[in-house]
C-alpha cells in the first residue's frame, strides 16, 4: 500500500469530527508532500529543527503541530507558524509560548500533557500537578495561549486493560476540565498506530498516527 490507500484506509475507520495527525517526524518532506497531495493537511512533527525546515519547503497551508517534548529555548523557532502544540508538560513552557506567540502577533493553541500511563520516562503533568497549576490562574494572564484540550500517550504495553484504564483516566480528566475552560476546550487527543480503535471508544477527538501512514521510522 502506498501512503495515500494507507491514509484513506484510516481515514475511513475516523468518525465525523476525529481529526487526524499525520506524524511525519523522520520521514522527509517528499513524503509529506506526497500524504498532502492525497489531502492531508494536519502534519505532527517531535523536533522543532525538523519542523521549520519542513515548513519552509513544504505548502504554506499545512497544520502544524508539535508532538513532542519541547525545550523552551526552541519554542521561537516554531512560534511564527506552528498551529498546535499538543505537548505542553510544564509552567515554564506555557510561559515562552505566551511570550513568543505575543512577539509573533498570534494566538498559539495548545494541548496540555498528562501523564497517565505506567512508565515513569514518559512525560507530561501528573494529574495533581495540572490541577495545582490551574488553581494559580495563571493562564487567565495568558492572551496569547488557548488551551485547546488534553493529550495524553498510553502505556506502551499489550494488555489491553492497562491502555484502556489510561484512556479512561484522561478521559475523566478531559471531562472536568471543560467546563472550566468552556467551548474552546473540544481536544482529546489520544490514540497512534497501535491504539487509535481503542482511543476512539474514550471519545478521542484527535489521533496522532505516523507508522501505519508511513511506516517504520528510522531514527
Ligand atoms: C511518534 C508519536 C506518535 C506517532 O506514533 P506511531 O506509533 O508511529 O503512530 C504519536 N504521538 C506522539 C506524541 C509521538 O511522539
Amino acid at each position: 500500500m502506498n501512503i495515500k490507500e494507507r491514509l484513506n484506509r484510516i481515514l475511513a475507520t475516523l468518525p465525523e469530527g476525529v481529526q487526524l495527525v499525520a506524524v511525519s517526524k523522520f520521514h522527509p518532506a517528499e513524503r509529506v508532500q506526497d500524504a498532502y497531495d492525497a489531502g492531508q493537511r494536519i502534519f505532527g512533527e517531535s523536533r522543532p529543527q525538523e519542523m521549520a525546515a519542513k515548513a519552509e519547503v513544504l505548502p504554506k497551508d499545512i497544520v502544524w503541530t508539535m508532538i513532542g517534548h519541547l525545550q523552551t529555548n526552541k519554542v521561537k523557532m516554531i512560534a511564527p507558524f506552528v498551529s498546535l502544540i499538543a505537548s505542553v508538560d510544564s509552567e515554564r513552557l506555557i510561559e515562552e509560548i505566551e511570550k513568543q506567540a505575543a512577539k509573533c502577533d498570534r494566538v498559539i493553541d495548545i494541548l496540555l500533557e498528562v501523564h497517565v500511563a505506567q512508565e515513569e520516562t514518559k512525560s507530561g503533568w501528573s494529574e495533581q500537578e495540572l490541577y495545582d497549576y490551574l488553581a494559580t490562574d495563571a493562564l487567565s494572564r495568558m492572551p496569547h495561549v488557548c488551551v485547546r484540550g488534553v493529550m495524553t500517550i498510553a502505556s506502551n504495553t499489550d494488555n489491553e486493560s492497562v491502555v484502556r484504564a489510561d484512556f479512561q483516566h484522561i478521559k475523566d480528566i478531559y471531562e472536568r476540565l471543560k467546563p472550566r475552560f468552556g467551548e474552546s476546550f473540544d481536544t482529546l487527543s489520544i490514540g497512534m498506530s497501535d491504539d487509535y480503535p481503542l482511543a476512539l471508544e474514550y471519545g478521542s477527538t484527535m489521533v496522532r498516527i505516523g507508522t501505519a501512514i508511513f511506516g517504520q521510522r528510522e531514527y
